[in-house]
């Protein structure tokens, strides 16, 4: 079997992308993240839940960057479809596993965009009794906002850009890389 050519199908290096944030700097601002987390809650055991599958791999930095006890849930919830367009409409589609009731809860996102996915569960999650709700969130587009909603933890603000990598997907590629990108167009 002839061996691919390396060029033409490495998803890292695709023609297709622009790098927005490097590898280097993602993981400088995730261990300060992690610092602030470590640093607020000391003596708390927070919950971290995880909204997939975008977050999963902000989650899986983040959480061996603070230094606590913590534990981990996950939730689905749909918004966007295939497309780059917000429906508006937020449906959870994997529930969490455990209650929430008198737990301390950071909810860690892939981006807050229109703020509709995060104010939904944050409603949420506080008439299932959590104690607490903060979010934490890699990347910020403040302009599209519709729906107030601030964020504790913010790893980027970024402009009103459709960004691809690490956990964020276009049609579901390109969630394995190890940069923030924009899909040329
Ligand atoms: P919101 O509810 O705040 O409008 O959107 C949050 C969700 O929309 C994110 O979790 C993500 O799934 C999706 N989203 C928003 N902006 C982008 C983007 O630039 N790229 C990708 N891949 N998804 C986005």
């Amino acid at each position: 079997m002839q061996e691919p050519d390396a060029a033409s199908t490495s998803e890292f290096n695709s023609p297709n992308l622009e790098v927005l944030i490097d590898s280097q700097q993602l993981q400088k601002r995730i261990r300060e993240m992690g610092a602030e987390i470590t640093r607020d809650y000391a003596g708390r055991r927070p919950e971290l839940i995880c909204v997939l599958k975008g977050a999963s791999i902000f989650l899986s930095d983040l959480a061996r960057s603070i230094d606590l006890n913590i534990t981990f849930d996950f939730i689905a919830v749909s918004t966007y479809g295939k497309g780059t367009n917000s429906t508006g409409e937020v449906k959870i589609v994997k529930d969490l596993d455990e209650p929430l009731e008198g737990r301390n809860i950071i909810l860690v996102e892939d981006i807050l965009d229109t703020g509709l996915t995060l104010s939904y569960l944050v409603n949420n999650f506080r008439s299932r009794g959590a104690t607490s709700i903060r979010i934490a969130t890699l990347l910020n587009k403040p302009e599209r906002r519709k729906i107030k909603v601030d964020a504790d933890y913010v790893g980027f603000d970024i402009p009103d850009k459709f960004v691809v990598g690490y956990g964020l997907d276009f049609a579901e590629r390109y969630r394995n890389l190890p940069y923030i990108g924009v899909v040329k167009v």
